[in-house]
Protein backbone atom coordinates (compact mmCIF):
# COMPACT_ATOMS: atom_id res chain seq x y z
CA UNK A 1 0.00 0.00 0.00
CA UNK A 2 1.52 3.44 -0.97
CA UNK A 3 1.30 6.19 1.93
CA UNK A 4 3.36 8.95 3.34
CA UNK A 5 2.12 8.48 6.29
CA UNK A 6 5.56 8.35 9.02
CA UNK A 7 5.37 5.42 11.53
CA UNK A 8 2.54 5.29 14.02
CA UNK A 9 3.38 3.87 17.23
CA UNK A 10 1.16 1.79 19.21
CA UNK A 11 1.40 4.46 22.28
CA UNK A 12 3.01 7.49 22.94
CA UNK A 13 3.39 10.29 25.58
CA UNK A 14 2.08 13.90 24.77
CA UNK A 15 4.33 16.50 25.39
CA UNK A 16 3.45 20.20 25.32
CA UNK A 17 5.08 23.86 26.00
CA UNK A 18 3.32 23.91 29.34
CA UNK A 19 5.14 20.79 30.67
CA UNK A 20 8.62 21.60 29.63
CA UNK A 21 7.90 24.92 31.21
CA UNK A 22 7.53 22.99 34.49
CA UNK A 23 10.39 21.14 34.66
CA UNK A 24 12.64 24.19 33.45
CA UNK A 25 11.32 25.76 35.97
CA UNK A 26 11.83 22.66 38.39
CA UNK A 27 15.77 22.82 37.21
CA UNK A 28 15.85 26.77 38.03
CA UNK A 29 14.57 26.01 41.64
CA UNK A 30 16.36 25.40 44.87
CA UNK A 31 15.29 21.41 44.45
CA UNK A 32 15.42 19.06 42.22
CA UNK A 33 14.53 16.39 44.51
CA UNK A 34 12.63 16.26 47.76
CA UNK A 35 11.54 20.08 47.20
CA UNK A 36 7.97 21.04 47.13
CA UNK A 37 6.70 19.14 43.69
CA UNK A 38 6.44 15.48 45.05
CA UNK A 39 3.86 16.40 47.59
CA UNK A 40 1.97 18.32 45.35
CA UNK A 41 1.86 15.63 42.94
CA UNK A 42 0.97 13.11 45.54
CA UNK A 43 -2.05 15.13 46.88
CA UNK A 44 -3.15 15.94 42.83
CA UNK A 45 -3.05 12.34 42.55
CA UNK A 46 -4.87 11.12 45.66
CA UNK A 47 -7.56 14.16 44.93
CA UNK A 48 -8.38 13.09 41.25
CA UNK A 49 -9.23 9.21 42.42
CA UNK A 50 -10.48 10.08 46.15
CA UNK A 51 -8.08 8.47 48.30
CA UNK A 52 -6.32 9.41 51.60
CA UNK A 53 -2.52 9.05 51.24
CA UNK A 54 -0.55 8.68 48.00
CA UNK A 55 3.64 7.58 47.93
CA UNK A 56 5.47 8.69 44.84
CA UNK A 57 7.92 6.38 43.03
CA UNK A 58 10.72 6.36 40.62
CA UNK A 59 8.15 3.66 38.85
CA UNK A 60 5.36 1.47 39.13
CA UNK A 61 7.36 -1.51 39.94
CA UNK A 62 9.22 -0.12 42.87
CA UNK A 63 5.87 0.84 44.07
CA UNK A 64 4.07 -2.56 43.62
CA UNK A 65 7.50 -3.96 45.77
CA UNK A 66 7.04 -1.07 48.37
CA UNK A 67 3.51 -2.09 48.69
CA UNK A 68 4.11 -6.23 49.04
CA UNK A 69 6.87 -4.95 51.74
CA UNK A 70 4.52 -2.76 53.40
CA UNK A 71 1.76 -5.66 53.46
CA UNK A 72 4.17 -7.82 55.14
CA UNK A 73 4.62 -10.01 52.41
CA UNK A 74 8.33 -12.26 52.98
CA UNK A 75 9.62 -15.84 51.97
CA UNK A 76 7.24 -18.49 51.24
CA UNK A 77 4.22 -16.81 51.20
CA UNK A 78 1.89 -16.72 48.39
CA UNK A 79 0.80 -14.24 45.75
CA UNK A 80 -1.37 -14.71 43.42
CA UNK A 81 -1.67 -12.22 40.11
CA UNK A 82 -3.06 -12.18 36.39
CA UNK A 83 -0.80 -14.01 33.46
CA UNK A 84 -2.12 -11.03 31.27
CA UNK A 85 0.06 -8.60 32.12
CA UNK A 86 3.56 -7.10 32.33
CA UNK A 87 6.37 -9.11 34.51
CA UNK A 88 6.61 -6.24 36.85
CA UNK A 89 3.04 -7.23 38.88
CA UNK A 90 4.66 -10.37 39.67
CA UNK A 91 8.78 -9.99 39.88
CA UNK A 92 7.29 -7.26 42.68
CA UNK A 93 6.35 -9.95 44.51
CA UNK A 94 9.27 -12.79 44.17
CA UNK A 95 11.86 -9.31 45.16
CA UNK A 96 10.41 -10.20 48.67
CA UNK A 97 10.89 -14.09 48.36
CA UNK A 98 6.93 -15.13 47.86
CA UNK A 99 5.71 -17.48 45.50
CA UNK A 100 3.89 -16.58 42.48
CA UNK A 101 0.66 -17.91 41.35
CA UNK A 102 -1.44 -17.19 38.48
CA UNK A 103 -5.49 -16.88 38.35
CA UNK A 104 -6.40 -17.49 34.31
CA UNK A 105 -8.19 -14.54 32.67
CA UNK A 106 -11.97 -13.95 31.45
CA UNK A 107 -11.62 -14.05 27.47
CA UNK A 108 -14.30 -11.20 27.39
CA UNK A 109 -12.90 -8.63 29.99
CA UNK A 110 -8.95 -10.17 29.78
CA UNK A 111 -8.73 -9.58 33.76
CA UNK A 112 -8.41 -12.25 35.90
CA UNK A 113 -11.35 -14.61 35.65
CA UNK A 114 -13.26 -13.58 39.26
CA UNK A 115 -15.04 -16.92 39.17
CA UNK A 116 -11.67 -18.99 38.60
CA UNK A 117 -10.61 -16.90 41.17
CA UNK A 118 -13.17 -18.30 43.70
CA UNK A 119 -12.53 -21.91 42.34
CA UNK A 120 -8.63 -21.76 43.12
CA UNK A 121 -9.44 -20.23 46.17
CA UNK A 122 -11.83 -22.77 47.75
CA UNK A 123 -8.97 -25.24 46.71
CA UNK A 124 -6.52 -23.43 48.47
CA UNK A 125 -8.31 -23.09 51.33
CA UNK A 126 -8.57 -26.74 51.41
CA UNK A 127 -4.80 -27.64 51.69
CA UNK A 128 -3.79 -24.32 53.27
CA UNK A 129 -2.22 -22.88 51.08
CA UNK A 130 -4.29 -19.47 50.42
CA UNK A 131 -2.78 -16.66 49.18
CA UNK A 132 -1.57 -13.60 51.60
CA UNK A 133 -1.60 -10.92 48.51
CA UNK A 134 -3.83 -10.94 45.04
CA UNK A 135 -3.18 -8.49 42.45
CA UNK A 136 -5.86 -7.55 39.99
CA UNK A 137 -4.65 -5.86 36.90
CA UNK A 138 -6.71 -3.48 35.19
CA UNK A 139 -6.04 -4.12 31.78
CA UNK A 140 -5.96 -1.77 28.90
CA UNK A 141 -7.33 0.33 31.23
CA UNK A 142 -10.92 -2.15 31.61
CA UNK A 143 -11.15 -2.34 35.78
CA UNK A 144 -11.82 -5.04 36.91
CA UNK A 145 -14.68 -5.91 39.42
CA UNK A 146 -12.95 -4.87 42.73
CA UNK A 147 -16.19 -5.14 44.09
CA UNK A 148 -16.52 -9.25 44.27
CA UNK A 149 -12.60 -9.48 44.19
CA UNK A 150 -13.22 -7.40 47.68
CA UNK A 151 -15.46 -9.78 49.24
CA UNK A 152 -13.55 -12.51 48.95
CA UNK A 153 -10.79 -11.28 50.32
CA UNK A 154 -13.22 -10.95 53.44
CA UNK A 155 -13.99 -14.63 52.63
CA UNK A 156 -10.41 -15.87 52.46
CA UNK A 157 -8.86 -13.50 54.14
CA UNK A 158 -5.91 -11.94 51.90
CA UNK A 159 -5.06 -8.17 51.30
CA UNK A 160 -5.27 -7.02 47.71
CA UNK A 161 -3.01 -4.51 45.60
CA UNK A 162 -4.81 -3.24 42.33
CA UNK A 163 -1.83 -2.73 39.38
CA UNK A 164 -3.88 0.27 37.72
CA UNK A 165 -0.45 0.91 35.74
CA UNK A 166 -2.98 1.47 32.91
CA UNK A 167 -6.36 2.52 34.89
CA UNK A 168 -5.77 6.24 35.86
CA UNK A 169 -8.50 7.82 35.26
CA UNK A 170 -10.96 4.74 35.29
CA UNK A 171 -13.93 3.67 36.78
CA UNK A 172 -16.21 0.95 37.56
CA UNK A 173 -19.89 1.46 38.64
CA UNK A 174 -21.50 -0.76 41.34
CA UNK A 175 -24.17 -3.35 38.69
CA UNK A 176 -27.07 -2.99 41.70
CA UNK A 177 -26.75 0.09 43.78
CA UNK A 178 -24.86 2.21 41.04
CA UNK A 179 -22.52 3.99 43.00
CA UNK A 180 -19.35 5.07 40.58
CA UNK A 181 -16.09 4.22 42.17
CA UNK A 182 -12.67 5.57 40.66
CA UNK A 183 -9.58 3.07 40.31
CA UNK A 184 -7.07 4.14 43.03
CA UNK A 185 -9.64 5.06 45.48
CA UNK A 186 -8.89 1.73 47.41
CA UNK A 187 -12.93 1.26 48.18
CA UNK A 188 -12.33 -2.74 47.91
CA UNK A 189 -8.40 -2.50 48.02
CA UNK A 190 -5.48 -2.21 50.25
CA UNK A 191 -3.13 -0.27 47.63
CA UNK A 192 -3.45 0.54 44.30
CA UNK A 193 -0.28 1.52 42.15
CA UNK A 194 -0.28 3.69 39.15
CA UNK A 195 2.35 3.69 36.40
CA UNK A 196 3.66 7.05 34.47
CA UNK A 197 6.16 5.81 31.79
CA UNK A 198 5.72 7.58 28.65
CA UNK A 199 3.21 5.18 27.14
CA UNK A 200 0.87 5.36 30.46
CA UNK A 201 -1.82 7.67 31.11
CA UNK A 202 0.38 10.21 32.09
CA UNK A 203 3.68 10.24 32.26
CA UNK A 204 6.40 11.71 34.57
CA UNK A 205 9.12 9.97 32.24
CA UNK A 206 9.92 7.13 34.82
CA UNK A 207 7.28 7.20 37.59
CA UNK A 208 4.90 5.69 39.46
CA UNK A 209 2.36 5.99 42.52
CA UNK A 210 1.18 3.17 45.94
CA UNK A 211 -2.15 5.33 46.59
CA UNK A 212 -4.23 3.88 50.09
CA UNK A 213 -6.87 4.98 52.52
CA UNK A 214 -4.75 3.44 55.50
CA UNK A 215 -2.26 5.93 57.54
CA UNK A 216 -0.08 3.12 58.82
CA UNK A 217 -0.01 1.52 55.01
CA UNK A 218 0.74 4.84 54.04
CA UNK A 219 3.77 5.34 56.45
CA UNK A 220 5.32 1.64 55.63
CA UNK A 221 5.43 2.79 52.10
CA UNK A 222 7.26 5.88 52.69
CA UNK A 223 9.47 4.08 54.86
CA UNK A 224 9.99 1.53 52.63
CA UNK A 225 10.41 3.98 49.66
CA UNK A 226 13.23 5.91 51.33
CA UNK A 227 15.83 3.82 52.93
CA UNK A 228 13.54 2.66 55.85
CA UNK A 229 14.21 5.76 56.98
CA UNK A 230 12.33 7.96 59.05
CA UNK A 231 12.61 11.03 60.86
CA UNK A 232 9.22 10.78 62.81
CA UNK A 233 10.67 10.93 66.51
CA UNK A 234 8.09 9.39 67.87
CA UNK A 235 8.90 6.14 65.48
CA UNK A 236 13.11 6.92 66.88
CA UNK A 237 14.03 3.81 69.32
CA UNK A 238 15.66 4.31 72.58
CA UNK A 239 17.26 7.70 71.52
CA UNK A 240 19.37 9.55 74.18
CA UNK A 241 18.18 12.98 75.25
CA UNK A 242 21.03 14.66 73.84
CA UNK A 243 21.48 12.77 70.09
CA UNK A 244 21.84 15.48 67.50
CA UNK A 245 20.97 13.24 64.27
CA UNK A 246 17.58 13.31 63.43
CA UNK A 247 16.89 10.37 61.32
CA UNK A 248 16.86 6.54 62.28
CA UNK A 249 16.71 3.94 60.30
CA UNK A 250 13.72 1.30 61.12
CA UNK A 251 13.79 -1.24 58.45
CA UNK A 252 15.88 -2.36 55.05
CA UNK A 253 14.42 0.06 52.76
CA UNK A 254 14.99 0.88 49.21
CA UNK A 255 15.84 4.45 47.18
CA UNK A 256 12.72 4.38 45.22
CA UNK A 257 12.02 7.96 45.46
CA UNK A 258 10.73 10.27 42.85
CA UNK A 259 12.19 13.60 42.39
CA UNK A 260 11.43 17.10 41.67
CA UNK A 261 12.00 16.91 37.83
CA UNK A 262 9.80 13.96 37.29
CA UNK A 263 6.63 15.21 39.87
CA UNK A 264 6.90 18.77 38.04
CA UNK A 265 6.20 17.08 34.28
CA UNK A 266 3.41 14.83 36.62
CA UNK A 267 1.50 17.98 37.82
CA UNK A 268 1.60 19.52 34.33
CA UNK A 269 0.30 16.15 32.46
CA UNK A 270 -2.52 15.64 35.04
CA UNK A 271 -4.04 18.57 34.34
CA UNK A 272 -4.66 17.31 31.03
CA UNK A 273 -5.93 13.61 32.26
CA UNK A 274 -9.53 14.40 31.38
CA UNK A 275 -8.37 15.34 27.60
CA UNK A 276 -6.46 12.52 27.25
CA UNK A 277 -9.12 9.74 28.57
CA UNK A 278 -11.83 11.75 26.54
CA UNK A 279 -9.34 11.40 23.14
CA UNK A 280 -8.66 7.63 24.04
CA UNK A 281 -12.11 6.49 24.97
CA UNK A 282 -13.43 8.58 21.30
CA UNK A 283 -10.33 6.36 19.33
CA UNK A 284 -11.66 2.94 20.88
CA UNK A 285 -15.20 3.96 20.02
CA UNK A 286 -14.16 4.68 16.36
CA UNK A 287 -11.79 1.46 16.47
CA UNK A 288 -14.81 -0.75 17.78
CA UNK A 289 -17.28 0.67 15.02
CA UNK A 290 -14.44 -0.07 12.51
CA UNK A 291 -13.59 -3.26 13.14
CA UNK A 292 -17.32 -4.80 13.54
CA UNK A 293 -16.59 -5.77 9.80
CA UNK A 294 -13.42 -7.84 10.61
CA UNK A 295 -13.13 -10.99 11.50
CA UNK A 296 -11.49 -10.14 14.65
CA UNK A 297 -12.95 -9.87 18.31
CA UNK A 298 -11.75 -7.19 21.10
CA UNK A 299 -12.01 -6.87 24.68
CA UNK A 300 -15.35 -5.90 26.57
CA UNK A 301 -15.99 -2.40 25.05
CA UNK A 302 -16.99 0.52 27.66
CA UNK A 303 -16.52 4.20 28.59
CA UNK A 304 -15.25 3.39 32.03
CA UNK A 305 -11.98 1.92 30.42
CA UNK A 306 -9.12 4.37 30.61
CA UNK A 307 -7.94 2.50 27.21
CA UNK A 308 -4.17 2.14 27.90
CA UNK A 309 -4.43 0.03 25.10
CA UNK A 310 -6.91 -1.58 22.08
CA UNK A 311 -6.55 -4.63 21.53
CA UNK A 312 -7.43 -6.78 18.90
CA UNK A 313 -7.89 -10.71 19.11
CA UNK A 314 -8.03 -12.64 15.46
CA UNK A 315 -10.65 -14.95 15.28
CA UNK A 316 -10.04 -17.99 14.21
CA UNK A 317 -13.00 -19.41 13.02
CA UNK A 318 -13.69 -16.35 10.90
CA UNK A 319 -10.46 -16.49 9.16
CA UNK A 320 -7.43 -18.56 8.17
CA UNK A 321 -4.34 -15.64 8.74
CA UNK A 322 -3.27 -15.58 11.32
CA UNK A 323 -1.58 -13.04 14.12
CA UNK A 324 2.47 -13.20 13.14
CA UNK A 325 1.32 -12.35 9.58
CA UNK A 326 -0.86 -9.74 10.82
CA UNK A 327 1.97 -7.96 12.58
CA UNK A 328 4.05 -8.57 9.27
CA UNK A 329 1.57 -6.30 7.22
CA UNK A 330 1.39 -3.71 9.78
CA UNK A 331 5.24 -2.88 10.14
CA UNK A 332 5.33 -2.94 6.41
CA UNK A 333 2.88 -0.54 6.50
CA UNK A 334 5.19 1.87 8.83
CA UNK A 335 2.24 0.69 12.10
CA UNK A 336 4.02 -0.25 15.34
CA UNK A 337 1.25 -2.55 16.52
CA UNK A 338 2.48 -4.19 19.33
CA UNK A 339 1.70 -7.57 21.78
CA UNK A 340 -0.10 -7.37 25.49
CA UNK A 341 0.86 -9.68 26.86
CA UNK A 342 3.17 -12.82 26.92
CA UNK A 343 1.65 -14.79 29.49
CA UNK A 344 4.25 -13.94 32.52
CA UNK A 345 4.49 -17.59 33.33
CA UNK A 346 5.79 -18.40 29.82
CA UNK A 347 9.26 -15.95 30.27
CA UNK A 348 11.91 -18.25 30.52
CA UNK A 349 12.49 -17.05 34.01
CA UNK A 350 9.51 -18.37 35.20
CA UNK A 351 9.37 -21.57 33.32
CA UNK A 352 12.76 -21.87 35.36
CA UNK A 353 10.53 -21.85 38.60
CA UNK A 354 8.22 -24.61 37.20
CA UNK A 355 5.78 -22.89 35.17
CA UNK A 356 4.57 -24.94 31.80
CA UNK A 357 2.42 -24.59 28.54
CA UNK A 358 -1.42 -24.34 28.85
CA UNK A 359 -1.00 -23.78 32.79
CA UNK A 360 -4.22 -20.72 32.00
CA UNK A 361 -5.36 -21.53 28.53
CA UNK A 362 -7.49 -18.76 28.38
CA UNK A 363 -4.18 -15.97 28.73
CA UNK A 364 -2.32 -18.26 26.39
CA UNK A 365 -5.42 -18.72 23.33
CA UNK A 366 -5.79 -14.71 23.98
CA UNK A 367 -1.86 -13.82 23.29
CA UNK A 368 -1.85 -16.45 20.38
CA UNK A 369 -3.98 -14.49 18.38
CA UNK A 370 -3.42 -10.65 19.79
CA UNK A 371 -2.39 -6.99 18.11
CA UNK A 372 -2.54 -3.95 19.62
CA UNK A 373 -3.30 -1.11 18.08
CA UNK A 374 -1.92 2.52 18.30
CA UNK A 375 -4.36 4.38 20.44
CA UNK A 376 -2.65 7.78 21.68
CA UNK A 377 -4.38 11.37 22.47
CA UNK A 378 -2.63 12.60 19.22
CA UNK A 379 -3.07 10.11 17.00
CA UNK A 380 -4.96 11.22 13.58
CA UNK A 381 -7.76 10.90 11.64
CA UNK A 382 -5.49 10.20 8.78
CA UNK A 383 -3.11 7.91 11.12
CA UNK A 384 -6.22 6.65 12.30
CA UNK A 385 -7.66 5.52 8.56
CA UNK A 386 -4.51 4.62 7.55
CA UNK A 387 -4.71 1.78 10.29
CA UNK A 388 -8.16 0.54 9.37
CA UNK A 389 -7.25 0.39 5.94
CA UNK A 390 -4.21 -1.38 6.33
CA UNK A 391 -6.34 -3.97 8.50
CA UNK A 392 -9.07 -4.00 5.25
CA UNK A 393 -6.44 -4.75 3.20
CA UNK A 394 -4.98 -7.69 4.89
CA UNK A 395 -8.38 -9.66 5.48
CA UNK A 396 -9.71 -8.79 2.14
C1 LIG B 1 4.01 -0.50 32.89
C2 LIG B 1 3.54 -1.51 33.84
C3 LIG B 1 4.18 -1.77 35.06
C4 LIG B 1 5.49 -1.19 35.41
O1 LIG B 1 5.53 0.15 35.30
P1 LIG B 1 6.91 0.96 35.42
O2 LIG B 1 6.47 2.32 35.84
O3 LIG B 1 7.53 0.92 34.08
O4 LIG B 1 7.75 0.28 36.45
C5 LIG B 1 3.59 -2.66 35.94
N1 LIG B 1 2.45 -3.28 35.63
C6 LIG B 1 1.82 -3.09 34.46
C7 LIG B 1 0.54 -3.79 34.20
C8 LIG B 1 2.35 -2.20 33.52
O5 LIG B 1 1.75 -2.04 32.34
Amino acid sequence: MKTNVKNIPYGRQNIIQDDIDQVISVLKSDFLTQGPAVPKFEKAIQNKVGANFSCATNSATSALHVSCLALGVQKNDLVWTSPNSFVASSNAAIYCGAMVDFVDIDPLTLNMCVETLQEKLENAKKINKLPKVVIPVHFGGLPVNMKRIFELSQEYKFKIIEDASHALGAFYTDPIDKSKYFVGSCTHSDITVFSFHPIKMITTAEGGMAITNDPELSRKLHLFRSHGITADKSFFHDRPEDEIWNYQQLELGYNYRMNDIQASLGISQLKRLDYFLERRRKIATNYNLAVKKLPVNTQLYTDSSSYHLYCIIINELLTSKDQKSLFKHLYSNHISANLHYIPIYLQPYYRKLGFKAGYCPNSESYYKGCVSLPIFPQLSTLEFDHVINTLKSFFE
